[in-house]
């Protein structure tokens, strides 16, 4: 396994893991898991945790942050003894289902090895069987906000007791409306209690609430805001609005893509643009805020298992989820807030793997295209498909950009600078100058004359 930005190391016995000082059970937990080098963030964040600090960081989309995060917590309250009695030490929230349920899944064999229990609350699930979970005692609880704190107001999770707090995705916390539900959650945590706040990007309605709410604070930044991963490829097709549907389904047969997450801005549109796609003989899943618990879950294992080999998705879906061999990334539309364009396109390109995204931009959207290029800081590069592409581009031959000239190659050969030697010493002028300098001011005079 490798993962974008880690570089070789030299390989130790149980891995470069062992410099952190974690547990045999973790470290043979991380081999037989395949994880053998920590990545940058990982380098970076556990030995700050390891510390007790609290911590707000930031890491791009698909840098391993998850186990950065998970691993110190792992191994601060792993049981010494068997005689473990279980109760939350551990509580993590996430903004969607989806990325509950996956940090949930990386925890699951770590949590067994260890002998700690971990349970998934969120949303849709069934609030029973969660009941008896806690009932019969979790130390790791990995939940939506909405839930957990109604678990916390109805006094089932006993907050004085956890030593460790995970706001994972903060700034998706925020687009989501969350943020009264973080409030409250940190309201009743104790001081003495690990804080840990992790968003793909520090905005500062995050610095806002970290602040708030964790003192001292550590900050902990490894990429820059707004970087797509050098392993991603991208491509902008112009294209008319009418059109799109059929170039997407063009894009994903030319390219013969096994594997491709559609995004759109709209849920409408997500079902609108799926059923397109079905009529054309394809396989899809949907996923969107307004689908049931059931379906979304569905959709999505579906998709990962590859019983669907497209995913119509809305933004829901653009933060932090790991669906593996994902090819490409195909963005129907340029997304309401810029920075989850970086979110989209980064479920590509993941894990030191290539990575393809793909923009559609229709002429209504040249100025959201611009502002976004502003976000990026750097052009796309335009494909111009003529059967698809509006008629203006077609004539221009470019959309935003007009494509670079080639620079002519310098000819090989040896070119000697005007008034000088081989040598490069100062050369006398000569009769031939005198006839070469004489037949330029011909040609330059004819030039003038015509233009009179
Ligand atoms: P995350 O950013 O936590 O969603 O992780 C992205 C992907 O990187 C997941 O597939 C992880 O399993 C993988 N990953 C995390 N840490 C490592 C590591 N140290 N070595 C290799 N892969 C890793």
């Amino acid at each position: 396994m490798n993962v974008k930005g880690c570089e070789v190391e030299q390989q130790k016995p149980g891995g470069a893991f062992v410099s952190f000082k974690f547990s045999d059970t973790l470290l043979e937990t991380l081999a037989s898991g395949g994880y053998r080098l920590p990545t940058p963030i990982q380098r970076k964040l556990i030995p700050v945790l390891m510390q007790g600090n609290n911590a707000v960081a930031s890491a791009q989309t698909g840098s391993g942050k998850t186990l950065a995060y998970l691993l110190p917590i792992l191994e601060s309250i792993a049981p010494k003894d068997t005689s473990t009695h279980h109760y939350t030490k551990a509580f993590i929230l996430s903004p969607t289902k989806e990325l509950a349920q996956q940090i949930y899944e990386v925890t699951k064999p770590f949590a067994a090895a260890l002998g700690l229990r971990a349970v998934l609350l969120q949303g849709g699930g069934k609030r029973t069987d969660e009941v008896k979970r806690l009932e019969r005692g979790v130390d790791i609880v990995i939940a939506t906000p909405q839930r957990a704190l109604e678990h916390i107001e109805a006094k089932r999770i006993d907050v004085k007791a956890i030593k460790h707090l995970v706001v994972d995705e903060a700034d998706m916390m925020f687009d989501m409306g969350f943020v009264s539900y973080l409030e409250k959650i940190f309201a009743v945590m104790t001081e003495r209690s690990q804080k840990i706040i992790i968003s793909a990007t520090i905005t500062p309605r995050v610095v806002k609430l970290a602040k708030a709410y964790i003192k001292p604070l550590r900050r902990v930044e490894l990429d820059p805001p707004g970087k797509v991963a050098d392993t991603i490829t991208q491509f902008l097709y112009p294209v008319v609005r009418s059109k799109k549907e059929a170039l997407l389904a063009w894009l994903i047969s030319s390219n013969d893509l096994k594997r491709v997450l559609v995004f759109v801005r709209k849920k409408e549109l997500a079902d609108g643009v799926a059923e397109s796609l079905k009529e054309w003989g394809y396989k899809v899943g949907i996923l969107h805020g307004e689908r049931m618990h059931q379906e979304r879950k569905k959709s999505l294992l579906a998709f990962r298992e590859g019983r669907y080999q497209i995913l119509v998705a809305t933004d829901i879906a653009a933060r932090g989820l790991d669906i593996a061999d994902l090819e490409a990334v195909i963005n129907y539309d340029i997304p309401h807030v810029k920075h989850d364009f970086i979110h989209r396109v980064g479920r590509t390109g993941r894990a030191g793997k290539e990575g393809m995204a793909i923009t559609l931009v229709s002429p209504d959207e040249i100025e959201q295209l611009n502002d976004l290029q502003k976000v990026l800081g750097s052009k796309i590069k335009e494909v111009i498909i003529p059967e698809y592409a509006p008629k203006e581009v077609k004539s221009r031959g470019y959309l935003l950009h007009p494509p670079q000239r080639k620079r002519k190659a310098p000819s090989k050969k040896k070119t000697s600078t005007p008034g000088m030697t081989k040598k490069g010493k100062k050369r006398k002028t000569t009769k031939r100058d005198g006839w070469k300098l004489f037949d330029a001011a011909k040609e330059n005079g004819k030039k003038k004359k015509g233009r009179k």
